[in-house]
């Protein structure tokens, strides 16, 4: 197994700079998470680590060792891609089977390996089977069969469940955490989703523009998130975010006051999380109109209109929601206010 480490890495496409000087250390059978939106280079980084794209600046070290240069295969690397890419014409055991043949491993070890790795992923009894006889989440598992029967160093997942429909997914992405604890292999996994990204991740780096806005472990980036954007990425629904200001240590928002904020003076931004706003006074405590209920069951997402005219999002988890028309009394706690700067 090896950690990974990437050193001010910048990757062009033409004029698109889509990487801009990327720092990042991944621990030995640690499993990091590149969390991000569409376009945000969390595909060209892994290709990167991978060895299929070059960088125009930077390094790779695998367990100190320098790759930059070297090809893929000689990297000790897996990927699994979204479109699974399994050869259509092979069977599922040769499919697994593929990147020993290439390896010119001996048959024997061949079998063994495949029927490890089969068995792992519970697709033992599918090796005389073609791709097109499976279902998207066998045929996902069979990918993830053939990235592992190698037994890579560092396994790189690419949007690997994005075509599974909600309940698979939910089902395949704690598979996937215990699978890659229980072989310590480092792993390098890529979403847009920000609870699979939680789910899987020991630590969650979030991307946005080609540039890591954070990297913390899952607890780390929803309670204390660096700015607006990991902010609102991070949380459903998102973030409020709404114009404060500090005057002699005193946070002013919502027509409240939250005192000793201990912050110079100045414009800021505030953000509370649906989840934090509760029925009733808190340390911040706001007069609104309930605009808009969304009754979910289990909870409500309740859009309250503010006397200052600011639109905060609730989540209420307790009691009846308040009917829309009516005006409530709504608090917040110090310690679940986050102040931004203004940027
Ligand atoms: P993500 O995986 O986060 O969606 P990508 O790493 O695929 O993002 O892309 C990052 C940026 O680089 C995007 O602007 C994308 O259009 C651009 N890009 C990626 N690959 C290429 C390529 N082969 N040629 C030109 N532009 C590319
Ligand atoms: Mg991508």
């Amino acid at each position: 197994m090896a950690g990974v480490r990437l050193e001010g890495i910048v990757k062009k496409f033409g004029k698109t700079v889509a990487l801009k000087g990327i720092d990042l250390e991944i621990r030995d059978g640690e499993a990091v998470v590149l969390l991000g939106p569409s376009g945000c280079g969390k595909t060209t980084t892994l290709r990167i680590v991978a060895g299929l794209e070059r960088p125009d600046e930077g390094r790779v070290y695998f367990d100190g060792r320098d790759v930059t240069r070297l090809p893929p295969k000689d990297r000790n690397v897996a990927m699994v891609f979204q479109s699974y890419a399994l050869w259509p014409h092979m069977r599922v055991f040769d499919n697994i089977a593929f990147p020993l043949k290439i390896k010119r491993v001996p048959r024997g070890e061949v079998v063994r390996r495949v029927r490890w790795a089969a068995e792992l992923l519970e697709i033992d009894h599918l090796l005389d089977r073609y791709p097109h006889q499976l279902s998207g989440g066998q045929q996902q598992r069979v990918a993830v069969a053939r990235a592992i029967v190698t037994e890579p160093e560092v396994l790189l997942m690419d949007e690997s469940l994005s075509n599974l429909d909600a309940i698979l997914r939910i089902k395949m992405r704690s598979e996937i955490k215990k699978l890659q604890k229980r072989l310590g292999v480092t792993m390098i996994y890529v979403t847009h989703d920000q609870v699979e990204a939680m789910v899987i991740g020991d630590r969650v780096v979030v991307m946005n523009f080609g540039e890591i806005q954070q990297v913390g472990t899952p607890s780390e980036v929803y309670h204390r998130p660096a700015n607006t954007f990991v902010a609102t990425f991070i949380g459903s629904p998102q973030m409020n975010i709404l114009r404060g200001r500090i005057a002699g240590g005193r946070l002013e928002v919502l027509g409240g006051v939250v005192e000793g904020v201990g912050l110079p003076d100045g414009e800021v931004l505030v953000g509370v999380r649906p989840e934090d706003v509760k029925l009733g006074r808190g340390d911040l405590t706001f007069e609104a109109h309930v605009d808009f209920v969304e009754d979910l069951g289990s909870d409500s997402v309740v859009h309250l209109k503010a006397t200052t005219g600011d639109v905060v999002v609730a989540k209420l988890t307790e009691g009846e929601p308040p009917s829309p028309g009516s005006r409530v009394v709504a608090g917040v706690y110090r310690e679940k206010i986050h102040i931004f700067d203004r940027e």
